[in-house]
Parts: structure tokens; C-alpha cells; sequence
């Protein structure tokens, strides 16, 4: 059967040579005479697949010796209570910005550990906008400032990485982590759910500056333990294997295309098409402002509801799937992750042309 263009925001496309390689060491990988699915963990073949997967990402994302890499479940999810549990210390507090759905629900979840401040919100402008430094009142005495680097449901992201001083910076990038370069000594800590451009669902990454450790509150959960993870190289209990095996294979087709650069160009590349196209039309509106736009998740409306859902009807029927907004923003999202091949938009763009021909 033949594969669609699947603009879904997450679990989202995978690289089809990534799917393929998977497929073809499926039931036997390498000489072990069985599936990665089917190893012990602790087995030394899925060792090395294991310490491979993660040296890879190192190398991939230029992962300062300051800091570990962890693999850890429950997604992104898991993370806004790990954050706080892991990072606070006795009594803390930290400071967030809310600018979308996720950072709200990490805001909340942190709630239940301190009282932690909201030092931006743009609920009341629709979410469509990031805040400029200038706007950013952070606490000196924070333990963390806890940001969102791209919005996966407005479609919005941080085009600088800001600046609080002594205070750790924390970024959920799970919608936009592997598509550019980042300096990590700038981050006390980066997680990702891993769904959106790293593999398939089943865990989160996590880069944290080591010197972060140490200070978890006594509640936290032994599975969410930044520390005990470390300790235990993120085997503290079975991890995901076959999630980190296709991480590793992702990996390899990051490293065969260009890196962290070549993925970076390949974005601007795609998401440039969409919005040179909304910018020059009368018919579709750009959700995010200018200045805040995500180059991984392009949301747009038409203006009237029912021709948004024959939009993404029509799409559907023509191999373009998944370009539905989310229930909380409507209209259409085209989330473009390092998968999705530059066709596919050019495939997008015409399509986004005649429908605004047949309908404008
Ligand atoms: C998808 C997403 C999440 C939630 O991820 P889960 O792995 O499902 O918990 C959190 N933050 C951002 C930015 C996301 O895009």
C-alpha cells in the first residue's frame, strides 16, 4: 500500500529507510537469532545497542561531558513532576511561562511541589505569541525557569533562548529536539518525549547539567529519579528497549543527512513554503505572530469553520492526512517534523493553492 503524507503531531512519520532497516533485522538482529523486542536488557548484545543509541546522541547533539543523557518513561508527561521533584530542593520555588496547553500542565503539575510562579501567560491573546525578553520578570532565587521552546498545538516557538542568569534553564523541546542545532551548556535541563522527531512513543529524553543532581525532594518517586537514573545508566528497571533501538536508527539517518544542520536547513526549507504561501494570501491566516512562528508545527484557518473541515477532508482524500488542528485551537496544524520529506510540503503548498482557488 502506498504511504501518505502524515503531517500528524505526534506519534508522527518516521524516515521510511528508518522504517525499512527495522523491518529487515525485525525477527533476527544482527547474528543474535532474535528481535530486539525479544532481549534481556541486561543481555551484552542489547548492551551495546544500548551505549551505541546513546553515544550516537551525544555526538548527534554535541552533549557537553557537564551533562548526562537519561532515557526515561512516561513521556513528557512524566517530566513536569520530575522537573520539580528532581530540581527544587527543600522549600524552592520556580518560575514559568505559560505559552501554550503543555507548559500550563507542567505549571500545574509543579503546583503540587511549591508555588511556583507564572511569569508570562498568553492565554488571553490566544497563546499566539512568545514573550521578548524584556516581558521575562524572572526570580533571581528560582531554582529553575521552565519554558517550552516550541508549541506543539498553537504552533508557536522561542526564537531566542533566554537569558536568566544564574538561574537553571529548563525547555520542553519534545516538538522540536533534533531539528536544530542547540547549545546545551546553556540548558540546565532539556526533555523531550521522544514521539514527535525521535522515535516511536514509549519514553522521554532527558539532558541534564549533572551539577543539577542531588538535590531531589525525599517524595520523589524512585522512577524519577534523575539521580538514581544516572546511577543506574537509565537501567533501573527494563527501559523501552525497542523505542531506544529506533531512536538509534534515527540517529544514524540524522547523522546520514546533514546532522543537526542539514535538519535545520530542511526545516527552514519546508516551513518557509508554508508561510510565504499564507503571507501572500487573502484566503488563509497564519495563527502565530510573525515573530513567534514555529518552523515544526504551521497552524492556519481559513476564517470560516466548515471550510476548515472540508480543507482537511479534502486533503485527506488526496494523500495529505492528520492536518486538523487540535480540538483546543481548531482550524488546520501541518506539523512538519524532520520526517517529512520536502515533497510532502510541495504536495501541501499545491494542494493549499487549488482548494483556495476552488473556495476562495
Ligand atoms: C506532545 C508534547 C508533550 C506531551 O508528551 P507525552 O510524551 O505525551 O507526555 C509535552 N510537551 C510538548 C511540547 C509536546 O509536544
Amino acid at each position: 500500500m502506498e504511504r501518505v503524507y502524515n503531517f500528524s503531531a505526534g506519534p508522527s512519520m518516521l524516515p521510511l529507510s528508518v522504517l525499512e532497516k527495522a523491518a529487515s533485522e525485525l525477527t533476527a538482529y544482527g547474528g543474535s537469532g532474535m528481535s530486539v523486542m525479544e532481549m534481556s536488557h541486561r543481555s551484552k548484545v542489547y548492551g551495546e545497542i544500548f551505549a551505541r543509541v546513546k553515544q550516537s546522541l551525544r555526538e548527534v547533539m554535541n552533549v557537553p561531558e557537564t551533562h548526562e543523557i537519561l532515557f526515561m518513561q512516561g513521556g513528557a508527561t512524566a517530566q513536569f513532576a520530575a522537573v520539580p521533584l528532581n530540581l527544587l530542593g527543600e522549600g524552592g520555588t520556580a518560575d514559568y511561562a505559560l505559552t501554550g496547553v503543555f507548559s500550563t500542565n507542567a505549571y500545574n503539575e509543579a503546583k503540587k511541589y511549591c508555588s511556583p510562579r507564572a511569569v508570562f501567560s498568553g492565554e488571553a491573546e490566544g497563546f499566539r505569541r512568545i514573550p521578548d525578553q524584556s516581558e521575562l520578570q524572572l526570580s533571581p532565587s528560582a531554582s529553575y525557569f521552565h519554558h517550552c521552546s516550541n508549541n506543539t498545538i498553537y504552533g508557536t516557538a522561542w526564537n531566542y533562548i533566554p537569558e536568566t542568569g544564574s538561574v537553571p534553564l529548563v525547555a520542553d523541546m519534545s516538538s522540536e529536539i533534533l531539528s536544530r542545532p542547540v547549545d546545551i551548556s546553556k540548558y540546565g535541563l532539556i526533555y523531550a518525549g521522544v514521539q514527535k522527531n525521535m522515535a516511536p512513543a514509549g519514553m522521554a529524553v532527558v539532558i541534564v547539567d549533572k551539577a543539577l543532581l542531588g538535590r531531589e525532594l525525599p517524595i520523589t518517586p524512585t522512577i524519577m529519579s534523575y539521580a538514581k537514573f544516572m546511577k543506574a545508566d537509565s537501567m533501573l528497571n527494563t527501559p523501552p528497549t525497542y523505542t531506544i533501538y529506533m531512536l538509534g536508527l534515527v540517529l544514524d539517518w540524522v547523522k546520514e543527512n546533514g546532522g543537526l544542520s542539514g535538519m535545520d536547513s530542511l526545516r527552514r526549507e519546508r516551513s518557509s513554503m508554508i508561510y510565504d504561501l499564507l503571507d501572500s494570501s487573502g484566503f488563509y491566516k497564519a495563527v502565530a505572530e510573525k515573530n513567534s512562528r514555529s518552523m515544526m508545527n504551521v497552524t492556519f484557518r481559513t476564517g470560516s469553520e466548515e471550510l476548515d473541515a472540508k480543507f482537511v477532508k479534502e486533503a485527506a482524500a488526496e494523500g495529505l492526512v492528520n492536518l486538523k488542528g487540535h480540538r483546543l485551537a481548531g482550524g488546520m496544524r501541518a506539523s512538519i517534523y524532520n520526517a517529512m520529506p520536502v515533497e510532502g510540503v510541495i504536495k501541501l503548498v499545491e494542494f493549499m493553492k487549488k482548494f483556495e482557488r476552488e473556495n476562495g
